[in-house]
């Protein structure tokens, strides 16, 4: 995509979606970028941006409820150029622990958010897209776990992210003639609050021994990829998914 649109950025309050806002903007994109349950956060990051002499806003939404996941593009502030760029960057884990462990209500919270969330999202974009006649951009973020499998602490959620790279390599082939790019960015374990929020905030250092790399990525290093996607620089890149793992 072009800089002149907006990009609406899931999750953006935080970790790797507010590296990916800041990136976006500061490459001349407007950004909108939504939070669950910190709105301090995310007007903070909305108000740096503006500072920096961006264009930015912020939304609450919990994507894992379906009518706000469905509803939510008609809730972009309209002082906004149109939506040009999506990139389904919010998710949770669910706590650590074995599969025989983990909850229904954590089974359907983890798909409701990564998996539904992500598909209803994206399709009131493409909707919108194909009826105006005009291309997009969605990158989807997954996580390396997709092909490891994260035995032992969340193969639930290793298993949504298969779902979200399924559904990326289908609906890119699906939507290529349309001008629509849909792609995925897969990190490894990286520094964020995600770690913290599924009961190891050591989680990352613990598990750098087995990266190649040796050590987590930063927040920075998954926007540079989701931000490469996005922009005119990957005009001919649709249905990758796109490993930032350091070696994983
Ligand atoms: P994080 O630090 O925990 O931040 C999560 C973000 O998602 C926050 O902005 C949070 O909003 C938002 N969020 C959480 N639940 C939401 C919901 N139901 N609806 C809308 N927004 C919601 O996470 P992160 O590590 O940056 O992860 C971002 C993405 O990267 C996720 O898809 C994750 O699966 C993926 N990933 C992360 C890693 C890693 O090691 N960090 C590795 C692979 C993949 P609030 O701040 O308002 O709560």
């Amino acid at each position: 995509m072009n800089e002149t649109g907006t990009v609406l950025i899931t999750g953006g309050s935080r970790g790797i979606g507010a590296a990916t806002a800041r990136l976006a903007a500061a490459s001349g994109h407007a950004v909108c970028i939504t939070y669950a349950t910190q709105p301090a956060a995310a007007e903070a990051l909305v108000a740096q941006i503006r500072a920096a002499g961006g264009q930015a806003d912020c939304l609450q939404a919990d994507v894992g409820d379906p009518d706000v996941a469905e509803s939510l593009l008609d809730r972009l502030p309209p002082a906004l150029p149109p939506l040009r760029g999506l990139v389904n960057n919010a998710g949770i884990t669910g706590p650590l622990g074995g599969f025989a462990q983990a909850t229904r209500a954590t089974l359907q919270q983890v798909l409701d958010v990564n998996v539904l969330g992500t598909m209803l999202l994206t399709q009131q974009a493409v909707r919108r897209w194909c009826a105006a006649g005009q291309g997009g951009v969605v990158v989807n973020v997954s996580s390396i776990a997709a092909t490891l499998g994260a035995p032992g602490e969340y193969v639930h959620y290793a298993a949504s992210k298969a779902a979200v790279e399924a559904f990326t390599v289908g609906l890119a082939k699906e939507l290529a003639e349309e001008g629509i790019r849909v792609n995925a960015v897969s990190p490894g374990t990286t520094l964020t609050e995600i770690h913290a929020t599924a009961g190891e905030p050591g989680r990352p250092q613990r598990v750098a021994a087995r990266i190649p790399m040796r050590r987590p990525g930063e927040a920075p290093e998954i926007a540079e990829a989701i931000v490469w996607l996005l922009s005119d620089k990957a005009s001919y890149v649709t249905g990758s998914v796109l490993k930032v793992a350091g070696g994983l």
